[in-house]
C-alpha cells in the first residue's frame, strides 16, 4: 500500500472534497486555500514530482492541464483568469511528493512569482 497522502485521498481513505475525477486524474479542493478557488489536480498514478516524469507520462500531463481548463470554466474563473502552479522539490516549495497542479483563482493575484 502506498504511504502517500494523495494516494490515500484517491483511494477514499482520507476525506476530501473531490470536484472531478476520471480514469487518469482526480481533482479536489485544497485544505488550506490561498484564494476563493484553490483546487489540486493530481494523476491517479503515483508520480512523486515532475522530476520523476517519464516519456510515457506526457499525455497524462496534458490531461492534467485539460482538466484544469475545464475546472476553471466550471468554477467561473476562466475569463477573469487564474494561475496554474506546480511546485518541484525543496526550493520549489513542494510539500507533498505526489505530483499536483494547483488551480488558483477568484481574486487578483497579489504575489509576484519568485
Ligand atoms: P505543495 O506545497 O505544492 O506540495 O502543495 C501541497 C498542498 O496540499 C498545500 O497547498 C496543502 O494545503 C495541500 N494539502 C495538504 N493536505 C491536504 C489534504 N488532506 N487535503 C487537501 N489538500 C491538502
Ligand atoms: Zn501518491
Amino acid at each position: 500500500m502506498c504511504d502517500c497522502l494523495f494516494c490515500k485521498i484517491i483511494a477514499g481513505e482520507i476525506p476530501s472534497e473531490v470536484v472531478y475525477e476520471d480514469e487518469q486524474v482526480t481533482a479536489f479542493r485544497d485544505i488550506n486555500p490561498v484564494a476563493p478557488t484553490h483546487i489540486l489536480i493530481i494523476p491517479n498514478k503515483h508520480i512523486a514530482s515532475i522530476n520523476e516524469l517519464t516519456p510515457e507520462d506526457e499525455s497524462l500531463v496534458g490531461h492534467l492541464f485539460a482538466a484544469a481548463k475545464d475546472l476553471a470554466k466550471q468554477e467561473g474563473i476562466a475569463e477573469s483568469g487564474y494561475r496554474l502552479i506546480i511546485n518541484v522539490g525543496p526550493h520549489g516549495g513542494q510539500e507533498i511528493y505526489h505530483l499536483h497542479l494547483h488551480l488558483i483563482g477568484g481574486h487578483k493575484m497579489r504575489h509576484p512569482m519568485g
